[in-house]
């Protein structure tokens, strides 16, 4: 029966051999649970999850063919029969769950983004993201791979898969042939496109042949490189023609290189943005094509299939935040949801800082094993204070669990701090976490007390068995001479527009909040993250004529800001240094883009009419500005507590309220879960 929502979401793929039962695909993340001890079973969990959460096809981490493609020594490979057999544990629990839920293993060789001196390439030229240069394959060595590459999609059928995506694309191994950025060679391996695309079409052909007819075979192309020497569009076709002759079943369409300097996935990326691309290759081809990249709602994929643009959507970060995704869209429970917001804090940053991959808002993801929230045999009567990020977490799942929860908030709405990041152009996404608060509060039956600033009274004679204070924090006002000048305004005034920003601005501190700020003070028009012409412009990239990678030749357009900003830390470490590790230099290179001025090692004199006095190194410096933006961190609020303790009232901290130093959302969410989970 057609869904009445979401039609093309809900429709069946015919594969010829198979059938997918919708179009939805957990896209490939490694999340390093495959090199944890009992990892197999942790993946198990995990991948289970999503199988029972109601997605067609799951597409795993990436697998290294062999010792040389690996990232780091002691990651996760198949290349012997013994590794196969725990990747059963695997494939027996996603298909005991969900027999129609097809499973591929993603074989990965990293190429010349390995981090061991054993790394290979086509041409010994380094990364400027990896500090080895690569040894250069030989003839005999290349053979060596792809046979390798044969050996491990066998491998991964006999450990229950029901087909392999092959990585051609990101800048790994097989991307490295195809463009001159990285391949240099003058044998049948290099020089003309034919000879570039060589590598992938044998890896192709020789895995079908290996393989057999019936076994999924995705092919994962580099549709878009964002890199000056990339592909032009003619070899993408080409290439992508070529791979569908050679018997892939089903081709994914990828952006991007590691290497690149255009964001992909941060939450400055519009919806859909890629899809485009998908769209016209999609016209070229004859076998099913995927789509991805900031999709993360039902209605943005089903526009996207209603539109012709991909046979299949892949949502990869989406199916971390909910593993319930796909079966809440299907019973109309879309405003169920808790949508992936792209802020990278808990996957990407994780993945590449070699810590286990989970989610800001779902802690849960690849703690399946660990973190779960289970009925209580004794419901008790809880209070929580403050409606925050930290306060809802906690609410909703000791709720969920049986408690009584009352949450009381001293403003109008739930949310905290998070209604003021989502006025940051960019930070849109996250209305849709407090969408889902909103929602799970009136789901769990968490009594929810706004306009209520609770006292220490009150809460002592409403007999609860437990307090949770999570009343976050006070911005922290810095001792320095004249802090009390008219010109001086706290962030929290700058972004509720309570006081009006002149044309010369000094910020003080450049932590997340500072930087957020400046992008606030320098904006102008609609958002980026709203509209797929700014990003491009912003960005760089031609998505209607597509020239080479996408970006050749095109200068990227930010529009300056009216007025002059200056951006302050007393670190000596680079502006920006602590920000998120696969996001943080998008937003230096905007503010850059559109003349934000940083300084590091500043030491702050004092301020009066003529600006705010500052000292570098040996230098006095006055900075002539008509406006100072206090963004120096926060303390903790926490007042209540002492009363509380002294009523002998159990007294729970979380979030803002425990530790206020690097405090973010992701702590203090994954401190309410488990604390949750507890209680
Ligand atoms: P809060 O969000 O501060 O919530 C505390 C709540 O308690 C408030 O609603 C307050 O009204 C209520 N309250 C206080 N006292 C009482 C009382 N006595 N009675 C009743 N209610 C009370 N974090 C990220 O991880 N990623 C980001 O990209 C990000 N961007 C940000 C951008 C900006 C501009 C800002 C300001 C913050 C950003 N943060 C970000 C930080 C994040 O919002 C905080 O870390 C998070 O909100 C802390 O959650 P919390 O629940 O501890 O505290
Ligand atoms: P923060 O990241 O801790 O930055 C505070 C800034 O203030 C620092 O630059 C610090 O640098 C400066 N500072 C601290 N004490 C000071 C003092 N006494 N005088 C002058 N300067 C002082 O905190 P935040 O910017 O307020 O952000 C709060 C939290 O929200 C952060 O932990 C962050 O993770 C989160 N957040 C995240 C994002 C994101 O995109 N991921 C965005 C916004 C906020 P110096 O000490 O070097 O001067
Ligand atoms: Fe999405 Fe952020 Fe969760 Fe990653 S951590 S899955 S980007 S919400």
């Amino acid at each position: 029966m057609t869904h009445p929502v979401f039609p093309n979401l809900f429709s069946p793929l015919d594969l010829g051999f198979t059938r997918l039962k919708n179009r939805v695909l957990m896209g490939s993340m490694h999340t390093m649970l495959e090199e944890m001890p009992n990892g197999f079973e942790k993946m198990a969990a995990y991948y289970g999850e999503r199988a029972a959460g109601g997605v067609g096809m799951i597409i795993t981490g990436g697998i290294s063919p062999n010792e040389v493609g690996l990232p780091t020594p002691g990651l996760a490979k198949l290349s012997t029969p013994e590794e196969a057999a725990h990747h059963r544990i695997v494939t027996e629990r996603v298909h005991a769950i969900a027999p129609d839920c097809k499973i591929c293993m993603q074989i990965l060789h990293v190429g010349r983004y390995a981090y061991h001196p054993n790394l290979v390439a086509p041409s010994p030229i380094k990364a400027r993201i990896s500090p080895c240069v690569p040894n250069e394959l030989t003839e005999e060595q290349i053979w060596e791979q792809i046979g390798d590459f044969v050996n491990c999609a066998l491998l991964a059928k006999e450990a229950g898969y029901d087909g392999v995506e092959v990585i051609g694309s990101a800048g790994y191994l097989i991307s490295e042939f195809l463009v001159t950025h990285t391949n240099h060679r003058t044998d049948a391996w290099g020089g003309h496109y034919e000879n570039r695309m060589r590598f992938a079409l044998e890896v192709i052909t020789r895995i079908r042949q290996a393989v057999g007819p019936n076994f999924i075979l995705v092919y994962r192309i580099a549709a878009m490189e964002l890199l000056e020497n990339g592909s032009s569009w003619d070899e993408v076709v080409t290439l992508a023609k070529a791979i569908e002759k050679a018997g892939a079943t089903i081709i994914s369409t990828h952006f991007t290189w590691h290497e690149a300097r255009v964001p992909t996935l941060a939450t400055m990326v519009p919806r859909a943005a890629f899809t485009g691309v998908t769209a016209r290759l999609r016209k070229e081809l004859n076998i099913p094509v995927i789509t991805s990249n900031r999709i993360n709602m039902p209605d943005v994929a089903e526009q996207v299939l209603a539109e012709g643009r991909a046979d299949i959507v892949s949502l990869a970060r989406p199916m971390l935040a909910d593993p319930e995704f796909v079966n809440k869209a299907r019973d109309n429970r879309f405003d169920e949801i808790n949508t992936c917001i792209a802020c990278n804090q808990a996957c990407l940053d994780h993945a590449f800082s070699g810590k286990l991959t989970t989610c800001l808002v779902n802690p849960r993801a690849c703690y399946e094993t660990e973190l779960n929230f289970l009925p209580v045999a004794q419901a008790k009567k809880i209070a929580v204070v403050g409606a925050g990020p930290a306060g809802m977490a906690f609410a909703i799942n000791a709720a969920g669990r049986g408690h009584q929860v009352t949450l009381f908030e001293s403003s109008d709405r739930i949310g905290g701090q998070f209604n003021i990041a989502k006025r940051i152009p960019g930070k849109e996404e996250f209305n849709e976490t407090l969408r889902y608060y909103g929602r799970q509060i009136e789901l769990t039956g968490v009594q929810l007390k706004l306009n209520q600033r609770v006292t220490a009274q009150e809460l002592i004679a409403g007999g609860f068995d437990e307090v949770v204070l999570a009343t976050g924090v006070a911005p922290r006002t810095p001792d320095i001479a004249g802090i009390d000048h008219p010109m001086v305004m706290g962030y929290l005034d700058a972004i509720l527009g309570r006081k009006k920003v002149g044309k010369a601005v000094a910020i003080i501190g450049a932590g997340g909040i500072g930087f957020d700020v400046a992008e606030l003070i320098s904006h102008k028009g609609v958002s980026s993250a709203l509209s797929l012409e700014k990003f491009g412009a912003e960005w760089g990239v031609d998505f209607n004529n597509h020239p080479r990678g996408g970006v050749a030749g095109v200068e990227p357009q930010v529009e300056k800001a009216d007025r002059d900003i200056w951006l302050l830390q007393r670190k000596s470490t680079p502006v920006g240094a602590g920000l998120g590790r696969t996001t943080g230099w998008t937003h230096k290179i905007l503010l850059e883009r559109k003349d934000v001025r940083m300084m590091n090692g500043v030491e702050y004199q004092r301020i009066d009419d003529a600006g705010l006095h500052i000292l570098v190194g040996n230098q006095s410096i006055t900075l002539p500005v008509d406006t100072v933006i206090l963004c120096a961190g926060q303390e903790p609020l926490r007042e209540l507590q002492a009363d509380l303790e002294a009523a002998n009232v159990k007294v729970h901290l979380i979030g803002g309220a425990d530790v206020a130093a690097e405090l973010d959302a992701k702590r203090a969410i994954n401190q309410a879960s488990w604390l949750a989970a507890a209680i």
